[in-house]
């Protein structure tokens, strides 16, 4: 599939010109007509500039690195993968309420940003389809929704390019990647990931989850997905953690 510039170009909504939305840092109003962000908080965001990972995007402290440390001793089963903000104090503070607060409406924020900033890498990645990262079914019913999916339908809406959230299963109920190590990160997501009818339909696949930290759910999804007939599979996510 040939995809040309056009293709990433994102739409501001008109939502957000009638009443105020809400900081997705600070959670108050936004004074200024059809802001996203407070104008305090706009100087707070964390965002990954000049140095990043040229596998996972984590911001680099040296130019002349190109990979981080995690990218340099690990092989990665995805290509590559973005995201606009590090994952600090600030953005920590959004996604708890994003996630579990109910502020759905930040998803627009965060892809704003995504396509704001990673929208030149995704272009060259020719993704044919944004695949968010499942939650397991009763994780899902309890928080009442999935933020991967919700976050890839506001991509969606803002490049032309579709989500498809059936594809990839949540098959085991996974502990908090944060409780674990890098050795039961990988067992804890061993066989986590299925997919649904046997065989992925798309070839460049863009993942979509909130945070990336070591990897190793992006590469449990990115290997069902290769071993079921994707080619391809690169990520975007709202942080990367530090890549130093
Ligand atoms: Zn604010
Ligand atoms: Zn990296």
């Amino acid at each position: 599939m040939n995809r040309n510039e056009k293709t990433i170009e994102w739409i501001p909504d008109a939502a957000g010109l009638l009443y105020p939305r809400r900081c997705p840092v600070c959670q108050e109003a936004v004074e200024e007509r059809g802001g996203r962000v407070c104008a305090v908080c706009r100087t707070k965001l964390p965002y990954v500039r000049m140095h990043f990972c040229q596998r996972c995007g984590k911001p680099l402290l040296l130019e002349e690195e190109e990979y981080c440390r995690d990218c340099r001793r690990k092989e990665h089963q995805f290509e590559k993968g973005r995201a606009p903000f590090l994952y600090d104090k600030v953005m920590q503070a959004s996604i708890a309420g994003y996630k579990y607060g109910g502020r759905r409406e930040y998803a627009a924020f965060y892809a704003e940003e995504i396509l704001n900033r990673c929208a030149k890498d995704m272009l060259g990645w020719q993704g044919e389809v944004f695949l968010p990262i499942p939650l397991h079914s009763s994780r899902r019913r309890r928080r009442g929704f999935n933020q991967a999916e919700l976050l890839a339908k506001e991509l969606t809406k803002r490049s032309g390019i579709p989500t498809d959230a059936g594809v990839l299963v949540r098959r085991k109920k996974t502990r908090a990647q944060k409780e674990l190590n890098d050795q039961e990160r990988l067992t804890n997501l061993k066989d986590a990931f299925s997919v649904r009818k046997g065989r992925v339909p798309y070839q460049n696949i863009i993942l979509v989850d909130d945070i990336y930290t070591t990897g190793s759910t992006i590469d449990a999804a990115a290997r069902v997905l290769k071993e079921n007939g994707a080619e391809k599979v690169y990520f975007v996510c709202i942080c990367v953690g530090n890549g130093n």
